[in-house]
């Protein structure tokens, strides 16, 4: 059975007082026994995070390949490690479009993560135009390739991918369930292809891109999605909790 796994990217929102009140709240939802849920937040937050949440995992949005050295305003793979960090975020588009970051430099941070023993979630997603001129395979196939499938089938089981189309993120446009549907059954092939059908049965998949409330279920509900990437909804224990909810897993 995959892993089925609901994760909230807080991203650079929430002030301390909010951030310290979230924590509150999400410690009182009733999380769906059958998922692993995590969250991830600013960087200044996760030391503290890690010792308020009882029961979500506390990983980073980002961290830097080098172990150390005079790399100013970035922290390792190796430092987060030491703190107890035992997930990141690798490759989401934010990072991609405003920091630059190119499937090569992407390799060589997922190749820190499994160094540092810190679980990677890869994620991977089209921009609207290639969306809108059909090359889409084409694009995620590329991100896959450039960044993850050089791994050992070892080290490529410990990741966890998430396919969020860009046009998706944020904009309250979500991908249609046969739209996603289509994408993840299509990634798990590739991982078959790559790897063997029994590595591409075990891996997690997420959905990101304006998910919320009112269309995980039918998401989740997907054969090959196996939970979420959520921004927005993350931010609101109220949705947040829906998310996480057994009513929203079971048919
Ligand atoms: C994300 O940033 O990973 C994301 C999916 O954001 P949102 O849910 O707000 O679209």
């Amino acid at each position: 059975m995959r892993k089925k796994i609901v994760a909230g990217n807080w991203k650079m929102n929430l002030t301390g007082e909010e951030y310290r009140a979230l924590c509150k709240e999400l410690n009182e939802i009733s999380l769906f026994n059958a998922l692993d849920v995590f969250v991830f937040p600013p960087m200044l937050y996760i030391a503290d995070c890690l010792k308020k949440l009882s029961t979500i995992h506390v990983g980073a949005q980002n961290a830097y390949f080098e172990d150390k050295g005079a790399f100013t305003g970035e922290v390792s793979m190796m430092q987060l490690k030491s703190f107890g960090v035992s997930n990141v975020l690798i490759g989401h588009s934010e990072r991609r479009m405003c920091f630059h970051e190119t499937n090569q430099l992407l390799k060589q941070k997922v190749d820190a993560a499994l160094k540092n023993q810190i679980q990677a979630f890869f994620c991977c997603g089209e921009p609207l135009e290639v969306r809108e001129n059909g090359n889409y395979f084409a694009f995620v196939k590329q991100q896959l390739e450039e960044s993850v499938f050089h791994l050992e089938a070892y080290q490529f089981k410990k990741l966890v991918l998430a396919y969020e189309p860009i046009w998706a993120i944020g904009t309250g446009k979500t991908a249609t369930t046969e739209q996603a549907e289509e994408m993840h059954a299509e990634i798990r092939k590739w991982v078959a292809e790559r790897y063997s059908q029994e590595l591409a049965n075990e891996i997690s998949i997420l959905y990101g891109g304006s998910c919320n409330p009112s269309n995980a279920k039918a998401l989740f509900a997907c054969p090959n999605v196996d939970g979420g990437l959520i921004g927005g909804a993350s931010l609101k224990a109220e949705d947040f909790s829906v998310l996480v909810s057994k009513e929203t897993w079971t048919i």
